[in-house]
Order: structure tokens, then sequence, then C-alpha cells
């Protein structure tokens, strides 16, 4: 039996990613580009949704892009000048294809279809009241309730439905919309999760990140800024910023590890940023080795960093095989022990003899770790250290990454010592929280007014979190009961 291969589960996956366009020949044809850039946000499934000018034409199928949506039956199909489009891990809401975005409604204002990359903290709480009142729900996603908030919006224009239902949502949403008025992109009031604005000609282009607009060719105009609506329509583009200003609060984790090295998030180079990381992290914690290796891919960037800080050669000592699909023989099967070695294998010829310093992005079980830093010793390393590019991932995330729960993160179990024993290796050290934020440009975390997300490592969440609150109340009541 295939399942999802077990040797990606130790990272934290962001759930989604989006990209939209208004008016181009050929519309689906490029969110099917676009969200092909943008795979790596989302395996599960993907979705296009167009617009013709009358009527509105959806296709959502579980797996890759590719393979749905380069055949000319389904992008044919697929008529009109606008068009938007999903890939997607379940965030909430089980995998299923009634789940699978974008959502589309038949409003009073006309078609309104949505896709959204981040997650409703109190969509629980708000749907309750929407079914209480009558809503009659077709999936079991957060982003339905979106829909059902416009839908029965007091208002009568499309924005302020919009607006009136966003008001009510807590949470993280990078929206675009296909509607009958246009095309409509936002980003909740923190910007937690990125949206970026493009220009390919006259068309006007949204995506999660500037990777998408590269492959389209398109060029990259601004970010949607945190909190702004944007319209675009036969009337040109409207901006409107309808929420009380706060503090931004952007994720840091698509700094660390969500993000391709090559797209710009917020200004900065994510490429750039992870090489500082590095050069962070051998200032912090310096080792005498013979050799700095990744863990690739994602710990690339950050050693490249650390060995140029640090003076130390790097070498590629771990192989990456890039043939290892999602699917594979389910966890249990007699082989699962080997996968890591599928995925990764050790250049046996360059560590043996020699002592080095392993850099990853981050620890979420700590699984790989222990597995990496086995086949490190016995590929002959006599010294196997390891550094962090993060702090330890001790929280839960709330705003549309898939993380375990919290007892399964192995920072919020163990000291660093007792990580350091579990993965075995000879030192273990991770980047502080001033070091990541010293990494973007500051001069350290502000604890006042810290100018990103941080919640996966200091448990600061930007917002309330009413579903999770009643959870934890409804655990509580229950060990009363039971006590
Ligand atoms: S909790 Fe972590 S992963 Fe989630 S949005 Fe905040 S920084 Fe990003």
């Amino acid at each position: 039996m295939l399942t999802t291969n077990p040797f990606d589960d130790d990272k934290l996956r962001e759930e989604c990613g989006i990209f939209g366009v208004y008016d181009t020949d050929g519309a689906a044809a490029m969110v099917a580009l676009g969200l092909h850039a943008l795979q790596h946000r989302g395996q599960e499934a993907a979705g296009i949704t167009s617009f013709d000018g009358t009527e509105f034409h959806t296709h959502r199928a579980m797996g890759h892009v590719a393979g749905n949506f380069d055949r000319e039956e389904v992008i044919g199909g697929l008529k009109g000048r606008t068009a938007a489009g999903h890939v997607r891990y379940s965030t909430t809401g089980e995998t299923s294809l009634r789940n699978v975005q974008p959502l589309y409604a038949d409003l009073s204002t006309g078609g309104f279809a949505v896709a959204h990359n981040g997650n409703i903290s109190n969509a629980t709480y708000l749907r309750r009241g929407l079914v209480g009142r009558g809503s009659i729900f077709q999936s079991t996603s957060d982003t339905e309730v979106i829909i059902h908030l416009v839908a029965t919006s007091g208002q009568r224009a499309l924005l302020d439905r919009l607006i009136d239902a966003l008001r009510q949502v807590e949470g993280a949403y990078s929206l675009i919309c296909v509607t009958s008025e246009g095309l409509i992109a936002c980003r909740d009031p923190l910007g937690i999760r990125p949206l970026v604005m493009g220009k390919l000609g006259e068309s006007t282009i949204f995506a999660s990140e500037t990777v998408a607009l590269d492959i389209v060719g398109a060029e990259f105009v601004r970010s949607v800024e945190p909190g702004e609506i944007i319209i675009v329509n036969d009337n040109g583009l409207s901006s409107h910023k309808p929420f009380m200003r706060t503090q931004a609060r952007p994720c840091i984790f698509e700094h660390v590890y969500f993000s391709r090295p090559d797209s710009i998030v917020d200004g900065n180079s994510v490429y750039s940023v992870r090489k500082a990381i590095g050069a962070e992290l051998a200032r912090e914690n310096g080792i005498d080795v013979d050799y700095v290796i990744p863990v690739p891919d994602s710990g690339t960037p950050a050693a490249l960093g650390y060995a140029e800080a640090s003076g130390i050669p790097f070498e590629l000592g771990i192989i990456r095989s890039h043939y290892v699909g999602r699917t594979f023989i389910q966890p249990g099967d007699g082989v699962r022990h080997l996968g890591v070695k599928l995925k990764h294998n050790a250049n046996r010829n360059l560590v043996a003899g020699k002592k080095i310093v392993l850099i990853d992005d981050s620890i979420v079980r700590g699984t790989t770790s222990l597995k990496i830093v086995q086949m490190m010793r016995e590929a002959g390393a006599t010294e196997v250290h390891m550094r962090i590019a993060s702090p330890p991932t001790m929280n839960s995330c709330y705003y549309g990454v898939d993380t375990p729960e919290r007892e399964k993160l192995l920072a919020s179990n163990m000291s660093v010592e007792e990580m350091r024993a579990f993965i075995d290796a000879d030192s273990l050290a991770f980047l502080t929280i001033d070091g990541l934020y010293r990494a973007l440009g500051e001069g350290g975390r502000d604890p006042e007014r810290p100018s990103h997300c941080d919640a996966c490592f200091t448990g600061d969440y930007p917002t309330s979190l009413t579903d999770q609150d009643e959870v934890m109340s409804a655990g509580q009541l229950k060990l009363h009961a039971v006590g």
C-alpha cells in the first residue's frame, strides 16, 4: 500500500500556496505554472478556478500540479482571462476532495471562489454560530467559514461584505478570490502568511512567493501589505486598508525553512537571510572541526554561511536523492528503516576519519537527526557535531503550518543536553532567538514589539486562539470531572 513518504514527517510543513492572475490569455495555464513553482508549499492536492466573464470553471484534484493540470482537456476547460489556484496539505479539515480549494459559492453578489493560505484560529467557534443560524457547510475546511460570513453579511457591496467577514476572523489568512467583480487579494492585519503582487504586461498577478512570479516571467511589484485588500477589475486596481493598523508579525519560519531560497519574503532574500543565519550560528556556537556539512537541501544556505564565517571548509558529506517521491512504502514495512538512506546517503570517502559539524534548519521530532548522525558515524566520522539554524521548536503553530502536537516536539520535552543524547551527537547547539533576528538585520528580538511571529520558538502567539483555548478548557473540565 502506498502512503505519504514517512521520511518527510520530521519537518514542519507549510500548508498552502496560492496564485492568481487577472486579465491574461490562458489564465488557467499560467496559474498551473505558478502553482508548480509553489509545489513545495503543499503536495496533497491542487485546484484552479477560472472565470470567463459569464461562468466559473473549477478543477480540483488530489496529488501534484503536474499530472493533474498538464492535460489539455483539463486546462482547456478552465476558460477565461481570470483564474486562481491553490496547492495544499491539510491544515484543518481532513484530506478529501471536498476540502480541496478554491472553494466556490454562488452569492447574492455573484460567484465567489476563494484560495486561502493560513488558518483561522476561531473557525470552530464561528462555524458553530453560523450553523446555529442555518448555514449548511459543504466541507470541514476553516476557509468555508469565510465564505459563509461573506454570504450572510448584512452589507450590500462585495467589498463591504468581505471586510465585515474578515473583521470576525482571527488567525492567519492570505486570500486570492475570483469573483464576478474581479480578482481580490488580501492579507490578514498581521501579515502572518506571505503574499506578493507582480505584473506581466497588463496582467496583475498575486502569489505566495516571488519564485512563482519568476517562473511565469512576471515582474515583482511589491508585497501585499498586512491588512490590505486589493481589487483588480476593469476599472484598474484599488487598495483598501479597512483594519486598525497594528505591528505586523509575518511568520519568521518562512525565512528558516518554508519559502524557497530564491524567493524574496517581505523585502528580504531568503537565501541571504539563511546564509546570515549560518554566520550567526558560527559566531554563537563555533566548533573546531574539519568540515561543515549541510543536511540537504534545507540546511545548505546556512551551512555556507557557517563555513564562510568560521573559515572551515564546506563539503557535501551527505548526498540527497531527488528521486524519492512523496508516496512510499507504508511505515512499519520491513524496509522502513532503510528509508533515510534512500533520501540521504553518506559521502563515505569524504567523512571517514574526519571531525564534522552538520547544519540543519530545525529539529522537530528528532528522528531524522538521529538517523543522519548514525549514518555519519557508520561512514567513519570521528566526531559528529550538530548545529541547528533556528531556536528549539517548542510550540505548535495554529497559523497554517502542520506541526505535531506539542508533546511530540522533541524540544518541548527535553533539554538541549537530553536532545544531544537522543540524537547521539558529540555536541548540539541551536541558534538563539536574538541571533535569528540579527540575521534579519535587527539588533535582536524586541520583546515589547517583535517584528515577526515566532510563537513556535517563544510561545508568544500574536492573536487570540479561541478554538485552542476552548479545547484546553474542555480538557481541564474533563480532568476536573474525572479527578
Ligand atoms: S508559530 Fe511558527 S510556523 Fe507558525 S506562523 Fe508563527 S513563526 Fe510561523
